[in-house]
């Protein structure tokens, strides 16, 4: 039992909106259409709720061809919700929600023992019955969403269309809703199908992505397949990292600031000395400032060392995973220094595997290359080689390095050195 969708085309005059859309759902699923402004989105869920017509195609909905479903028929199977809903009249929450009984009466016929039950199971469901006799234009934007949930229940479908049923919300309330609406997937085994466009949300509640660009269904599937920075640079337009978040184990997106990809002739060289993460938003802020920059020497598989990669970072020494600098990669790092005009050390931590990377801040210093060194931590906290680094840093301090606690005024001073050097 389900929806299906093929050769849909769709055109507002002579602009051809949907140009060949098909797809397969079913109960039990929970379906994300994400895709930009204008691709689609809410035209394709007008042509289901049979609000607009289809200029070719097939839809049936549970094997029935949608174009012989009465409005009637259709409300008890389907039920939209649309992006927000108000009303000055002095509606009770109840009195809304009843209104969701309509396709089941009569004629003539009012409400009935039965219409008052579903109503009560619907507001309990969406936790709506705590305030069924308060004026709906008193509620608030989530409470009120809560209740267009629960008339939309009240009709009793199995499908419900939702159209950007999140975006005038905060984000508890989004949340709220998006458990709301997964739980009846789950538990009811209802179909839901919503326009979208939080990435982050869709990957977190949502089985299934259909990504819709050029009027097409442009990937289809479970959201690690089709929320990818590919599909999302490719129909989005915009760089983004897309990651894996451990802690919910589901993915997340991170748009990347337009300075981050490489684009004008690099001005000054900065190297960049850092380890386990503690570069990356030095990285990133060198990279908007668009100085050519170069690192060295990072562990591959470190976290700063994928940023420096996703930066497409050319001028990188690498190391094995996990394993201390080779007298060879010290040399390389050494080589970049000296091309370099500043030299800038992250708050990273030091052991003996990395004591080689301090070691290269002091050649710079005799190659008369300024060094800038984030100590947001004290160097003895940060030393892990029986007093070696701590000896190493008091070196460098003493031959002119200098220390900064804030990475704000280390990134201020570099500026001001390296705009004086051009004078
Ligand atoms: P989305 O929901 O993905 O933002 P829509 O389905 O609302 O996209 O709109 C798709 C395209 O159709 C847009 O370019 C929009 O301007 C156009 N469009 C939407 N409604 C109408 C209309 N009633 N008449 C003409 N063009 C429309």
């Amino acid at each position: 039992m389900g929806i299906n969708i093929d050769e849909l085309k769709f055109a507002y005059k002579d602009k051809e909106v949907l140009k060949s859309i098909g797809f397969d759902t079913h109960r039990g699923e929970m379906v994300a259409l994400l895709g930009p402004n204008g691709s689609g989105k809410t035209t394709l869920l007008k042509i289901l709720a049979k609000i607009l017509c289809p200029d070719c195609g097939i839809i049936n909905i549970d094997n029935r061809g949608l174009e012989g479903i009465t409005p009637k028929e259709l409300a008890k199977e389907m039920a939209v919700i649309p992006q927000s809903f108000d009303t000055t009249f002095s509606f009770t929450a109840h009195d809304i929600v009843l209104m969701g009984r309509t396709p089941h009466l009569s004629r003539w016929g009012s409400e009935k023992e039965r219409d008052f039950e579903v109503v009560r199971g619907a507001m309990e469901k969406t936790n709506t019955w705590q305030f069924k006799d308060k004026l709906f234009y008193n509620l608030s934007g989530g409470e009120k969403q809560r209740v267009i949930i629960a008339r939309a229940l009240a009709q009793e479908p199995h499908i419900l269309l939702l159209d950007e049923p999140t975006s005038s919300l905060d984000i508890n309330h989004q949340i709220e809703i998006l458990a709301t609406v997964r739980s009846l997937v789950d538990n009811e085994n209802m179909m839901v199908i919503a326009a979208f466009h939080d990435l982050n949300m869709a990957a977190k509640y949502f089985d299934r992505i259909l990504l819709l660009h050029n009027g097409e269904v442009y990937a289809d599937g479970p959201p690690e397949r089709v929320i990818t920075e590919e599909n999302i640079k490719e129909v989005f337009g915009v760089d983004v990292v897309v990651k894996n978040n451990p802690i919910t184990d589901s993915l997340y997106v991170v748009p990347m600031a337009k300075a981050c990809v490489r684009k004008s002739k690099p001005r000054e060289r900065v190297h960049l000395i850092c380890g386990g993460g503690s570069g990356s938003s030095l990285l990133n802020k060198l990279d908007q400032d668009k100085y050519d920059i170069s690192v060295g020497v990072l562990n591959m598989l470190d976290s700063d060392q994928e940023t420096a990669e996703y930066m497409k970072i050319d001028k990188m020494v690498l190391e094995a995973p996990f394993s201390p600098i080779s007298y060879e990669n010290h040399m390389k790092n050494i080589a970049l220094i000296k091309d370099s005009s500043i030299l800038i050390l992250s708050d990273f931590s030091i052991g003996s595997g990395n004591l080689m990377n301090l070691e290269a801040a002091l050649i710079a210093l005799r190659h008369k290359i300024p060094v800038l060194m984030l100590d947001k931590r004290r160097i003895e906290e940060k030393d892990f080689t029986d007093g070696r680094a701590t000896k190493i840093h008091n070196e460098l301090l003493d031959n002119g390095a200098l220390t900064f606690t804030s990475k704000r005024e280390l990134l201020y001073y570099c500026k001001m050195l390296l705009s004086e050097r051009l004078r």
